[in-house]
């Protein structure tokens, strides 16, 4: 049997730390999300990254309760959806985001996009910092924002997030972004960190992967790790979960790191650029 290694935290800015590796939910059927979380649990994540309109927020609560660890030994995050933004709606969706998660308290939670044109992840901002306040949200962060939508955030507000959770993944490598990150003492969190999968079958990735008796999925997620971001792959497979996570044992060399560091693309992005994304 695998042994399982305790995962490793990284520091926030707030004082508080989060789980390095955690599973994401994003396209997991609502009626399959408890046992993918219970999978994942079971398997020594302690981080789990959901969002309202993923719709299966009920499951990750149900996952975490069927699985027996300790509520407060688990990281829990969501997402607040673009057309809720705005101080009232806020402050109401996340109730009904608790209330579904089955949670008195959340971990984290993120502004799903900046959605600039709207003009209102500011007023988003100001309900988050008094969720914060009111201690029913332990950590504040984002997604998706360009450093001119944090720039906004901080001169408006003078409360810094946490982490920006962004497309993050070997061909779109983000050297800009993870720059500004560091400067300001923001975590940076890769999300579709396997790039959908698609990075699986490239032939760089399988060549580390042979050389290291490891799966194309564990090169990857390790080199996550070893790059300093927080990582969520996502799967339902209860294999694949566990496999996703047994990347503690193996460590990726200067050869490896070149080689994966070759594979970033300006042209590599997956999903919209967040400057423009309106939905
Ligand atoms: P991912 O990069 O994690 O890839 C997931 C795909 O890879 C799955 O379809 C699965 O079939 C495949 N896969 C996973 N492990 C595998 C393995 N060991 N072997 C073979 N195939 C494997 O993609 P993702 O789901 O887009 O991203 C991960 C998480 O990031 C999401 O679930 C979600 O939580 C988050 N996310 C956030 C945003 C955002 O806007 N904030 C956007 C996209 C995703």
């Amino acid at each position: 049997m695998t042994q399982l290694h305790p995962h490793p935290t990284l520091a926030l800015n707030d004082g508080r730390s989060i789980p390095q590796l955690g599973l994401g939910v994003w396209r997991t059927p609502a009626d399959e999300t408890a046992q993918a979380v219970k999978a994942a649990l079971d398997a020594g994540y302690r981080h789990i990254d959901t969002a309202a309109i993923y719709g299966n927020e009920a499951g990750v609560g149900e996952g975490l309760r069927a699985s027996g660890v300790p509520r407060g030994d688990v990281f829990i995050t969501t997402k607040l959806w673009n057309a809720e933004q705005g101080l009232d709606t806020t402050l109401r969706v996340f109730d009904a985001s608790m209330k579904l998660l089955g949670l008195e308290q959340l971990d984290l939670y993120l502004i799903h996009w900046p959605c600039p044109a709207r003009g209102l992840y500011v007023d988003t901002w100001r309900a988050f910092v008094r969720l914060q306040a009111e201690g029913r949200v332990r950590s504040i962060g984002v997604s998706n924002f360009e450093p001119e939508h944090l720039d906004c955030l901080v001169q408006e507000t003078g409360v810094k997030p946490v982490l920006n959770q962004i497309e993050l993944h070997p061909r779109f490598q983000q050297h800009a972004l993870r720059d500004y990150h560091a400067a300001h003492g923001i975590a940076t969190q890769a999300w579709s960190p396997l790039g959908q999968g698609k990075l699986l079958a490239d032939p760089s990735i399988v060549a580390i992967a042979k050389k290291h008796g490891k799966t194309p999925a564990q090169v990857i997620v390790r080199w996550h790790i070893e790059m300093g971001h927080v990582v969520i792959p996502k799967s339902v497979n209860a294999g694949r979960i566990a496999e996703n996570a047994d990347v503690f044992g193996f460590s990726l060399d200067a050869d490896d790191m070149a080689a994966v560091a070759r594979l970033d693309d300006s042209e590599g992005r997956i999903g919209p650029h967040p400057s423009t994304a309106e939905f």
